[in-house]
């Protein structure tokens, strides 16, 4: 289904000195190629976009989203007006992510393209020759032991070298620590329009969660950080080895309580990380390619929080659920789910609905094969979602929910 790409894949082959004998099979592949491109339906990289317009300071997020501080959740993301479902309202790109798969780009981790190897070592592909160029983060680590750690110490290494990255120098990194210590806790970054902001931003998240990733650990992350020799060769006093230290402790804090979890992966998101759970969520978290994406899932009115479902808790009871975030995230959840306010809809309504109906016998479609149906079935999803998406939380609500994840989280790679 990839077609162009198998025309970009040919063309490079044969700049790659290939046999003359095996040009002629190349040749047989290309004209098919171009044959089956005219007639089968084809598979598009989409890049995704907000649905409103951007937020001045915070161009990752919809002008109709706000920051908001309170006591009980910290920082949140608030509506500004009535959002229906399916709208893309955070969109962070460049994030701190690990992935372990070399089908992705490095750069920008997109799946389904041309890649190929890093000229200097065997353990990074790339899409294009942009994406290795200017992959800075790859140099430093090109060619050491650092593809052969685990993946959590290879992420806090990252995390350490986006970071150093964004300074231009060790000194710079170290007084802008020291006045981002000094500052209020609760101080809302201004923006996110450079690097150094970001990494304001990201320096200043939640670092309240039970702890799960002990100093011993820290200290192994540094250890290993130090073995890169740019590292060492940046950080080369005692004083600097000191603050290193420091900073990967913070990190390390940071990402126990921020990241999440992906298939063979794990990611911080600025913006993402202030949506806070609810186990009826509104909003769809999901990864495409460098992009974490946050998509409308049930209508959200004006002044109403937005919320996420952490992951790890599906199919528990209310008290294990509710055990389970106390232990793990060191919240009592007193969500509409695990604290009711409002009678049950009418289930027999609910599943006599035509879009439910609809729904429920197509939800096992394959989507990669099958784009068209997968886009009925997403606009029978936002229909339903709408319409009683506002009801309390029930497993039709959930179900329906679920299979409009599953289909635009897929769709976005057809
Ligand atoms: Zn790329
Ligand atoms: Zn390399
Ligand atoms: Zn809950």
């Amino acid at each position: 289904m990839l077609y162009e790409e198998v025309l970009v894949d040919i063309e490079q082959a044969k700049n790659a000195n290939l046999p003359d004998r095996l040009i002629p099979k190349l040749e047989k592949r290309r004209n098919d190629s171009l044959k089956l491109m005219s007639t089968v339906e084809r598979m598009k990289l989409i890049e995704p976009t907000l649905d409103y317009e951007a937020d001045k300071n915070f161009p990752c997020m919809v002008n109709v989203v706000e920051i908001k501080y309170n006591a009980e959740f910290g920082r949140n993301l608030v509506a500004k007006c009535d959002i229906p479902v399916g709208k893309t309202v955070v969109l962070e790109r460049d994030i701190p992510q690990i992935r372990d798969d070399l089908l992705t780009c490095n750069t920008c981790l997109r799946l389904y393209t041309n890649c190929f190897a890093c000229p200097n070592c065997a353990d990074a592909t790339f899409c294009s020759l942009n994406c290795l160029n200017r992959n800075r983060i790859h140099k430093s680590e090109c060619g050491t032991f650092f593809p052969h750690l685990d993946l959590e110490m290879r992420f806090q290494i990252k995390m350490l070298l986006m970071a150093i990255d964004s300074f231009p120098d060790v000194d710079s990194l170290m007084q802008f620590v020291e006045h981002a210590l000094l500052k209020d806790p609760e101080t809302l970054p201004t923006s996110l329009d450079d690097p150094n902001s970001k990494y304001y931003f990201f320096f200043k998240l939640a670092t309240s969660a039970p702890y799960i990733f002990g100093p011993s650990e820290a200290y192994k992350v540094y250890k290993a950080a130090m073995n890169l020799p740019k590292v060492s060769g940046l950080f080369d006093s005692d004083r600097k080895k000191r603050f290193l230290m420091h900073l990967v402790m913070h990190h390390t804090l940071i990402s126990n309580a921020n990241s999440f979890g992906v298939e063979n992966g794990t990611f911080v998101a600025n913006v993402t990380s202030l949506l806070n759970h609810s186990c009826a969520p509104n909003i769809i978290g999901y990864l495409f390619s460098s992009y974490s994406l946050n998509v409308t899932g049930r209508p959200i009115e004006k002044g109403e929080q937005l919320f996420i479902k952490y992951s790890g808790i599906d199919g528990l009871s209310t008290t294990m659920r509710k055990s389970s975030l106390k232990s793990r995230w060191g919240f009592d959840c007193k969500c509409e789910r695990c604290e009711p306010t409002r009678a049950p809809i009418d289930r027999k309504l609910i599943t006599a609905d035509p879009c439910y109906k609809y729904v429920a016998k197509n939800q096992h479609i394959d989507i990669l094969y099958n784009q068209t149906e997968s886009a009925i079935i997403k606009k029978k999803c936002v229909a339903f979602l709408n319409k009683y998406g506002r009801s309390p939380w029930s497993s039709e609500i959930e179900f329906v929910f679920k299979v409009y994840q599953h289909n635009i989280a897929t769709a976005k790679l057809v």
